[in-house]
């Protein structure tokens, strides 16, 4: 068995995502992983209808997250008890921006048929997801890193979640696709607490190696993050492709391993029904 598990994945019930939630599972068959889950993503800011809101979404905008993620956790129950014996299935959810609709988030999380979630931020309050900046005045970069980390930060003070995904996300767009070099020294009070915070409250932390197939070409996050973790006692380490279609399933897991081997840590979790279960690595 050579790759181990993929905590971190998205079926066509993500609104950027390509595969059936039935064509990644066969996949993750094939792979032969040990645990594999699925996170949807469930965006808080766009959790109810267009109607809630009083406006249409525009492009860049995605509203109607509950009944997706309704869907994809029905979906994913199902698959567990079918899959049973050949899938060690974890049914999760990628909760985006929580911090921004703290109601719609303990929706979410309260749902007993979750055995994990994730929690990420892709945009700050007011303005678009990362991906979509233009990144025009490298000069209001490190500002709006700040801005990014404070807002972090806060959704781990409410740590209603099991891994914190992608702490470097902004990273992938600026220094990956806009080639600008960002300069952190004013974040690094920020990303101190960060760690402290997530090792005291027993979560785990996400190597996302989804970087390394993308300009980025390094997973999320930092190996001085990993080792930060690691010194303020956090125990738990998830590994997840973020895989949007079959074939980026597992992808960069078995980098990711070396990765989190060389900070010092000798097995990495999946979740059960929110409680970490260790695979050596
Ligand atoms: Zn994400
Ligand atoms: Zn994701």
């Amino acid at each position: 068995m050579g790759i181990l598990l993929d905590c971190h994945s998205h079926s066509s019930y993500s609104f950027d995502a390509h595969d059936s939630l039935e064509a990644m599972c066969e996949q993750a068959i094939k792979l032969g992983l040990q645990a594999y889950a699925v996170t949807d993503h469930c965006e808080c800011n766009g959790y109810y209808d267009a109607q809630h809101y009083g406006k249409q979404p525009n492009e860049f905008e995605v509203f109607g997250c509950a009944k997706t993620t309704q869907m994809s956790i029905e979906h994913t129950t199902r698959l567990k008890e079918k899959l049973d014996g050949k899938l060690n299935l974890i049914c999760g959810v990628e909760l985006g921006q929580a911090t921004f609709d703290l109601e719609a988030a303990e929706n979410v999380v309260c749902d007993k048929r979750l055995d994990y979630v994730i929690a990420s931020m892709h945009q700050l309050p007011n303005t678009l997801d990362f991906y979509f900046l233009k990144y025009e005045d490298p000069s209001k970069v490190p500002a709006m890193m700040y801005a990014y980390y404070e807002e972090i930060l806060k959704l781990c003070q409410w740590g209603k979640f099991d891994t914190l995904a992608h702490l470097t996300y902004p990273l992938r767009y600026i220094e990956g696709e806009h080639a600008i070099k960002a300069d952190l020294r004013n974040c690094r009070e920020l990303t101190t607490e960060i760690l402290r915070t997530l090792a005291q409250k027993g979560k785990s932390l996400e190597i996302n190696t989804s970087g390394y197939r993308q300009k980025y070409g390094k997973a999320f996050p930092e190996a001085e993050h990993l080792k930060m973790f690691r010194e303020f006692g956090g125990e738990f380490i998830s590994l997840g492709a973020d895989s949007h279609r079959t074939s980026d399933i597992a992808a960069g897991i078995l980098d990711g391993i070396e990765f989190a081997k060389n900070a010092g840590f000798k097995y990495a979790v999946y979740y059960r029904e929110h409680e970490p279960k260790a695979i050596k690595l």
